[in-house]
């Protein structure tokens, strides 16, 4: 297996991070995960316009290009043979003897990036999953695709714990997005999303999903939802790079509709599948 560290190609076993590394010791960088169906890149502008927004956030400068990131992560597809999977690529602030205020703009930001085979998930985007409600305790800026993930990891675990997938985050009454994901209601026809500010992330696989709304006259709306309305919701589903359009059946052992796919969410996951093979290929 080929990584990449710092723009050079190496094997996984010789990869080495310094104890000193900001990301290491604070959390102190940025992330991407991006889709690979049939050896290409699913959505890679839109992943490195981000990962470029979530740098200028942090004040980091990123030494690389949006084309020159993009060639290195072709490059790294095609070393490890990889057909469907993910890459994860993450950029630190670098190495500099540990201290709270940020280095001299001198020192080189870390990057690494790696490819994982992954399949498709197919079995819960088909028969859907369960989920928990957890208060959601982060930060105020969650569009910030940040390495610190312990609150999203606790939420993700107490939803594991409760033999469920995924746990619906909520500030006060109002939902948010999942540990890993996206939510969206649909009430009589209508996809409701949380807008686009600091307290979600700006999925890929959301805009994607509305920009599929847009083109096919399917009525959505960007604007806080509550508790009230997810318990009232005929559908719900989230979205994620890894889960795709993954129906959600059952919320805090509540079901969701009937409790099964239901039939708007099945029609968005038909389209999305069109545009990955536009994209990518079959
Ligand atoms: N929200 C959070 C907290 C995430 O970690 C993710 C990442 O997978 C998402 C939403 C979905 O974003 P994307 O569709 O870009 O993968």
């Amino acid at each position: 297996q080929s990584v990449i560290v710092n723009g050079e190609f190496v094997e996984r076993s010789k990869a080495k991070i310094d104890i000193e590394d900001r990301g290491y010791q604070f959390g102190d960088g940025i992330y991407e995960v991006i889709r690979v169906y049939n050896g290409k890149m699913f959505t890679a502008t839109e992943h490195l316009e981000r990962l470029f927004e979530s740098s200028k956030k942090i004040r980091m400068q990123i030494p690389y290009t949006i084309n020159e990131l993009n060639q290195m992560l072709t490059e790294l597809i095609t070393r490890n043979d990889l057909t469907i999977g993910t890459i994860y690529m993450q950029i630190t602030r670098g190495i500099s003897p540990r201290n709270h205020a940020f280095p001299a703009a001198d020192i080189q930001p870390t990057l690494v990036a790696y490819t994982k085979e992954a399949a498709r998930p197919v079995e819960t985007m088909r028969a859907g999953v369960k989920t928990i409600l957890n208060e959601d305790i982060r930060w105020l800026l969650c569009d910030i695709k940040s390495l610190n993930l312990l609150g999203n990891l606790m939420a993700k675990q107490k939803a594991v714990e409760a033999g469920c997938f995924e746990a619906i985050q909520h500030r006060d009454e109002i939902v948010t997005e999942g540990s890993l994901s996206n939510i969206s209601i649909i009430k009589n026809g209508k996809v409701i999303t949380h807008p686009a500010n600091h307290l979600i992330l700006n999925g890929i696989t959301r805009q994607k999903v509305l920009e599929i709304c847009q083109n096919n006259n399917i009525p959505f709306e960007e604007i806080p939802f509550t508790l009230e309305d997810l318990k009232n919701a005929d559908e719900i589903f989230l979205t994620g790079t890894t889960v795709e359009i993954t129906p959600i059946v059952e919320v805090e052992g509540e079901k969701v509709g009937s409790g099964t796919i239901g039939s708007i969410t099945n029609k968005l996951q038909q389209l999305f599948e069109k545009e990955i093979e536009k994209q990518c290929g079959r």
